[in-house]
């Protein structure tokens, strides 16, 4: 016998619908990319996105065409995701810090014809223009009068809409349709699409409202700074459209000061971004003098939370950090280390100590960690294993590609290794190939980098595991020092010295000017591997 209730498919369309009815008044701030800052209210965005919509069909788009942008945080960028996943079609994001070779395979790969960019990326297009042979339409996001000077034929996104009825019925169809489009670039082979679905999609952002996940209610004034090319941007453009919360998108504008200007101007409470853009805005609030007022909660996530700057964040600006951890192909939020009473308790030391876990998966998904052979490993806090997710906003294959290494049982490997303790928290130990392997024992990376980057000369640091004639392998510390200031390696070494264990000390440390990344912003340690594998020979 089933139940006997409605079954509405869960639809992208329907958040904003409902933020039209029942938040109407709930404001979008963004910073325009062609300069100055942009209001609205959600009633505004909603009419602005069914005309959005009447506009994709004049450009030919049907239903599950691929629909592409390269674009910022802006309120265009926020009308698109509505319009193209609301019609029927499939949003597509890209990462302009891809390199452009990536970005042609993609293009290509997805199959896309219209292609919705920001002014500051058309150069690179215009470059890759002869190797995009399905490109049909460029639309710039920008006004008739800004729309730059170019070699191709281009349209501009306002005069697109100023010429579109804002009458538009969203179709309704089934919840499992795909709605979205995301390539995740990993250090080897080709970017591999994640395509999420209207109903994982919903689903996720319901979860990603929960108080104990990331906090989005009605009163929230948040600033995602993490790119809505970037997995959705968490999910935060749905969550908050639900929730009608106050969203403060940040455009081009992701350095200390002008985080920190519209932080102040916007009474923005809930802060969404990586390690790398806090480290930024934390350094520039330290040399201005100022606080973080408005500021509660900080959501990190990306990379790990170093304990240096969840302290920072409570001790100069009484912030406190939420540790989470996901994936492209998590949509992205897997665990989530929330405010608990027992933490509020603790002493701050022993608060900083377990805020540093990755935390507890949020309601849906489901994780475990496991050998190379697949044997799942005690959740004690101390045995290492891969970790492996399943639930219904986690992939089940990529786009394109049938079946894959990473599903086995029905379980998604991470390609992390992580241990589990006996309350549910989880600790990344390293991406399983950055596990250093000295002596036949584990060393973790991630481990040595966050108390390293503790120290107050060290902008930025890597450990990478490097061939020893004896042990296989002995990590290898190298530092990028603050500006004006100065480290020894003695120095270094003595900081390191009690807080790890001896023989996971680096053997040797590097001053170096600056480090490698990956498009989204990770260290890109295998390119270290690679240039420093002979220092130990
Ligand atoms: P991406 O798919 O580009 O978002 O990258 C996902 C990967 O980022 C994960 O598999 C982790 O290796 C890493 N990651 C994400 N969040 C965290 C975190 N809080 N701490 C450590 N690593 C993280």
């Amino acid at each position: 016998m089933f139940g006997q209730m409605m079954n509405t498919p869960l639809l992208i369309s329907s958040l904003l619908v409902h933020a039209e009815k029942a938040h109407s008044r709930g404001e979008i701030v963004s910073r325009n990319p062609e300069g100055g800052i942009h209001r609205y209210t959600y009633a505004d965005a909603a009419r602005r996105a069914r005309k959005l919509a009447n506009a994709l069909s004049t450009l030919g788009v049907q239903p599950q065409d691929r629909v592409a942008t390269l674009a910022w945080n802006t309120h265009r960028h926020y009308e698109l995701y509505y319009a193209v996943s609301g019609s029927g079609a499939i949003l597509h994001t890209l990462n302009p810090r891809l390199f452009p070779e990536q970005i042609v395979y993609i293009l290509n790969h997805a199959e896309n014809s219209v292609l919705f960019v920001d002014a500051q990326f058309l150069p690179l297009i215009e470059k890759l223009k002869d190797q995009l042979p399905l490109l049909r339409h460029i639309v710039v996001m920008t006004p008739a009068d800004k729309l730059p000077a170019s070699s191709l034929p281009l349209i501009s996104y306002e005069a697109l809409l100023d010429a579109a009825d804002d009458q538009y019925q969203w179709p309704e169809f089934d919840e499992n349709t795909a709605a979205t489009l995301c390539y995740t670039s990993g250090t080897t082979g080709h970017p591999k699409g994640v395509l999420y679905s209207h109903r994982s999609t919903v689903i996720h952002a319901m979860a990603a409202m929960a108080k104990d996940a990331l906090g989005i209610g009605n009163a929230s004034a948040l600033l995602p700074v993490v790119p809505m090319f970037h997995v959705n941007a968490w999910g935060v453009p749905y969550a908050a459209t639900a929730a009608g919360a106050k969203l403060v998108l940040p455009g081009a504008g992701m350095d200390g000061a002008s985080l920190y200007e519209l932080i102040d101007a916007e009474s923005v409470d809930l802060l969404l971004g990586v390690p790398t853009v806090w480290q930024g805005l934390l350094q520039y609030c330290d040399k201005e003098d100022l606080m973080l007022e408005p500021v509660c909660d900080v959501v990190i996530g990306g990379s790990a939370a170093p304990i240096s700057m969840i302290k920072a964040f409570h001790e100069k600006h009484d912030a406190f950090v939420i540790h989470a951890w996901g994936m492209t192909e998590l949509s992205p939020i897997g665990t989530v280390n929330c405010r608990t009473q027992a933490m509020l308790e603790m002493e701050d030391d022993e608060r900083f100590r377990l805020q540093a876990k990755q935390g507890r998966p949020v309601f849906g998904v489901d994780i475990r960690i496991v050998d190379d052979q697949g044997n799942a490993k005690p959740h004690d806090g101390v045995a290492f294993g891969r970790l492996q997710v399943k639930g219904p906003w986690i992939a089940s294959g990529y786009y394109k590609q049938e079946g894959g290494k990473e599903w086995q049982d029905g379980w998604f490997d991470t390609g992390d290794v992580a241990t589990i303790d006996e309350q549910g928290y989880m600790a990344i130990v390293d991406r399983a190939k950055d596990v250093i392997k000295s002596g036949g024992e584990w060393i973790s990376s991630i481990d040595v980098e966050n108390i390293a980057v503790g120290h107050p000369a060290v902008a930025e640091c890597a450990v990478v595991g490097v061939p020893h004639p004896k042990w296989d392998e002995r990590p290898l510390l190298l530092v990028v020092t603050r500006p004006d200031a100065t480290l020894t390696k003695e120095e270094m070494l003595a900081f390191l010295d009690g807080k790890i264990a001896k023989w996971w000390m680096p053997d040797d440390v590097l001053f170096v000017d600056s480090l490698p990344h990956t498009p989204t912003g990770k260290l890109l340690k295998r390119q270290l591997r690679d240039e420093y594998q002979g220092v130990y020979q």
